[in-house]
C-alpha cells in the first residue's frame, strides 16, 4: 500500500531507496511479519530466549566467588534478573507478537524502548541510570534469539540505496552512521536545528525528522521516496510517481553540477561588498566536502565530535593531529576551532552527570571551566596546531565577562606551558566568542573589548531567547528564526560588532538558509559559516543581491511586530530582482 508521511526536512534533495529500520542504542534488528499460523511458535521462541538468559545469569551467579566485589556483582545480577522478569518486557513482548504478528526481536526491542522512555521520565538520577541495565538485558535476549533460530534473517545489509528509519538518533549515533553510506535518514523525533539534524545536513543527503510514526508504519525493505525539500516521504510509491521522482532527482543533480561553475568566483554583492563564506565541520574527514564547496575558511570546527562514540577521551596528541591536519589542508585560510561544546545532547560515554535540564546545565564553556585539566589538554593541542596554519580559538556558550576572563587566563596558562617546553605555537592566536545566549547578545559591547572576533550561534540563540528546546519536536513549531526578538538581537550584535570593527560571523543554521541570506546581508553581515553542501547556493544568492536596495526592506522588517508580517516582507524581499 502506498502512503505519504509528513515531517520536517533537514536537508533538501531527493533520495529513492529501501527502508532499513534501526533501533536505538545501536540495536539493529530486522522487522518482519510472521505468518498467522506461526505466531505461537514465535512466542515460544521468545520465551525460550528468556529462559536461556535466565540460565546464563544463574550460571554467572553460581560461579561468582566471594571477594571484595562479590556483593556488587551479586546485586548487579539480581537487578538483571528483576528486569528479565518484568512483565513490561517478557509479557508485553509476547502480547506484541500476538497482536501485530511481528518477529520476536522487534517485539522485545519495542518493549525496551517503552521501558527506557519510562525510566527517562523518572525524576531520580539513579533510576534513570538503570537504562543501561535494561539495554544490556535486552541485548542478551537478542543474542539468544539470533543465535538459536534457523529462520531469523541475517543482520541488516547496507546496500547502496539504504534509507535509515529510526525512532530517534543521537548526534553520536549519526556520527556512527556517517560511515554507512545511507542515502537518507528518517526519524520520528527531532527538529531541524538539533545536532542530529546538523550532522545529517553535513552529510549532504536528504533527511526528514519529526515524522512521528515512521518507524511503526514503515516496514523493512519498503521502497521509499524521500523529498527533503517538500518534507515528505512516499512509502511504496506506484511506478508513475517513482518515474516522476527519478526525473526530478536527475534534474536536481544537473542543477547541483551547474552550481560548481561559481566555485572559484569571489563572493561579492552586486554593489561590490565582499562576503566571506566559511564552512562548518565536525571532523577532519569533512574537508573533502569543504574543498568542493570553495569555502574560504572553516568558520566552525565542532571539536566535541572528536570526543563522541568512544570509551576513552582523545589525548593531546590525537587532538593535535586532528587540528593540525585541518590547519595544513586549509593552507593558511582561517580555521576556527570551537573548544568542545559537550553536554546537553552531546555527551561522552559514561558521562558522570545527568542534568535535569541539560541545555541549561553544565555545557560547553561551563564544562570546560569545571574540568580545567580536560580543557588544558585541548587548549595545548589547539595552540600547537596553530603553528601550522591560521588557527583561531572559539569559545562556546559564553554568558558572562568573567567566563571570558577565566578562559583567557587558562589560554595564557596553556601558552606558558608550551613556552616552557619551547614548543612552537602562534603567540598572536585570535580568540573569539560565540554569542548564543541572550545575556551575551545584550552585553556584546563588553564582550568585544576582550575578544578578537564573534560568531553568532543562532541555533542556540533562538533556543534560549524563545525558551524552546531545540531538540524537542513537541515545541519545534514554536522555534522561529523570524521572531522579532531574535531578529532584533541578531541585527544588534552585527551592528555593534561592525561599529567596533570586530569581525562577526553567523555559524548557526540561519547562515546556510537562503531565505535569510538577503536579510542577513541587510543587517550588515559579511561572514557566513555553514554546512559545505549549501555554500554555493548561498553564494549564488549573494552574487544576485544589491545591498542599497535591500536596506530599506530590512528597516521595515525590523519594525514589523509579528513573525507573519515579517515573513511576508521577507518573501517580497527575496522575490525582488535587485
Ligand atoms: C549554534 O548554536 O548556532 C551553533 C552554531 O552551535 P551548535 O549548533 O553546535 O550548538
Ligand atoms: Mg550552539
Amino acid at each position: 500500500m502506498s502512503f505519504i508521511l509528513h515531517g520536517v526536512g533537514v536537508a533538501g534533495g531527493i533520495a529513492i531507496g529501501h527502508a532499513r529500520l534501526a533501533a536505538p542504542a545501536a540495536l539493529e534488528v530486522a522487522h518482519y511479519v510472521i505468518p498467522k499460523n506461526q505466531v505461537d511458535q514465535e512466542i515460544l521462541r521468545l520465551n525460550g530466549a528468556f529462559a536461556m538468559v535466565r540460565k546464563e545469569l544463574e550460571t554467572l551467579q553460581a560461579s561468582a566467588t566471594d571477594g571484595p566485589t562479590f556483593a556488587e556483582f551479586s546485586a548487579f545480577l539480581d537487578l538483571h534478573h528483576m528486569i528479565l522478569d518484568d512483565p513490561m518486557l517478557a509479557e508485553a513482548a509476547s502480547h506484541c507478537i500476538a497482536q501485530t504478528h511481528c518477529n520476536a526481536e522487534w517485539a522485545i526491542t519495542k518493549q525496551m524502548e517503552q521501558l527506557l522512555a519510562q525510566f527517562e521520565a523518572i525524576d531520580d538520577a539513579y533510576l534513570r541510570e538503570r537504562k543501561a541495565d535494561v539495554t544490556q538485558v535486552v541485548k542478551r535476549v537478542l543474542k539468544a534469539l539470533l543465535g538459536h533460530s534457523g529462520n531469523v534473517p541475517s543482520p541488516i545489509k547496507h546496500t547502496g540505496d539504504s534509507i535509515l528509519v529510526a525512532h530517534d538518533l543521537s548526534p553520536a549515533d549519526m556520527m556512527q552512521y556517517k560511515q554507512h553510506q545511507f542515502v537518507a535518514f528518517l526519524t520520528d523525533l527531532g527538529s531541524s536545528t538539533s545536532h542530529t539534524a546538523i550532522v545529517a545536513r553535513s552529510l549532504n543527503i536528504p533527511s526528514i525528522v519529526a515524522l512521528h510514526h515512521a518507524r511503526q508504519l514503515i516496514f523493512e525493505n519498503d521502497r521509499l521516496i524521500v523529498d527533503g525539500s517538500q518534507n515528505v516521504v512516499i512509502v511504496n510509491p506506484d511506478k508513475h510517481v517513482l518515474s516522476e521522482y527519478r526525473l526530478r532527482q536527475s534534474q536536481l543533480g544537473l542543477a547541483r553540477r551547474k552550481l560548481q561553475r561559481i566555485k572559484t568566483v569571489v563572493a561579492m554583492t552586486l554593489d561590490g561588498t565582499p562576503i566571506e563564506l566559511y564552512a562548518n565541520i565536525e571532523l577532519p574527514e569533512d574537508l573533502e566536502q569543504v574543498k568542493e564547496s570553495g569555502a574560504t575558511g572553516i568558520g566552525l570546527f565542532r571539536s566535541e565530535f572528536l570526543f563522541l562514540n568512544r570509551d576513552n577521551l582523545p589525548d593531546e596528541e590525537e587532538q593535535f593531529e586532528a587540528y593540525r591536519i585541518v590547519a595544513v589542508k586549509m593552507r593558511g585560510l582561517p580555521v576556527t576551532i570551537r573548544t568542545f561544546d559537550l553536554g546537553a545532547d552531546k555527551n561522552i560515554k559514561n558521562a558522570k552527570r545527568v542534568a535535569v535540564n541539560p541545555a541549561l546545565g553544565l555545557r560547553a564553556i561551563r564544562l570546560c571551566l569545571a574540568e580545567p585539566q580536560l580543557f588544558h589538554t585541548q587548549l595545548r593541542a589547539i595552540l600547537r596546531a596553530s603553528h601550522f596554519g591560521q588557527v583561531r580559538i572559539l569559545i562556546p556558550m559564553l554568558s558572562s565577562v568573567s567566563e571570558i576572563d577565566q578562559t583567557l587566563r587558562l589560554i595564557e596558562y596553556a601558552k606558558q606551558s608550551l613556552r616552557d617546553e619551547k614548543a612552537a605555537f602562534d603567540e598572536k592566536i585570535q580568540v573569539g566568542g560565540m554569542i548564543e545566549i541572550p545575556a551575551a547578545a545584550l552585553c556584546v559591547d563588553m564582550f568585544m573589548r576582550k575578544l578578537n572576533f564573534l560568531s553568532i550561534g543562532t541555533n542556540d540563540l533562538i533556543q534560549y531567547t524563545l525558551a524552546i528546546d531545540r531538540v524537542d519536536d513537541a515545541v519545534a513549531h514554536l522555534y522561529d528564526p523570524l521572531h522579532p526578538a531574535v531578529l532584533w538581537l541578531v541585527s544588534r550584535i552585527i551592528q555593534s560588532a561592525n561599529r567596533a570593527n570586530v569581525p562577526v560571523a553567523i555559524c548557526g543554521e540561519m547562515a546556510g538558509d537562503i531565505q535569510f541570506t538577503r536579510l542577513l546581508l541587510g543587517f550588515g553581515l559579511q561572514q557566513f559559516s555553514m554546512y559545505p553542501a549549501q555554500l554555493l547556493t548561498v553564494k549564488r544568492e549573494i552574487l544576485k543581491s544589491h545591498l542599497p536596495d535591500i536596506t530599506p526592506w530590512v528597516h521595515k522588517i525590523l519594525k514589523a511586530e509579528s513573525p507573519e508580517k515579517i515573513y511576508g516582507l521577507l518573501m517580497k524581499l527575496n522575490d525582488k530582482v535587485l
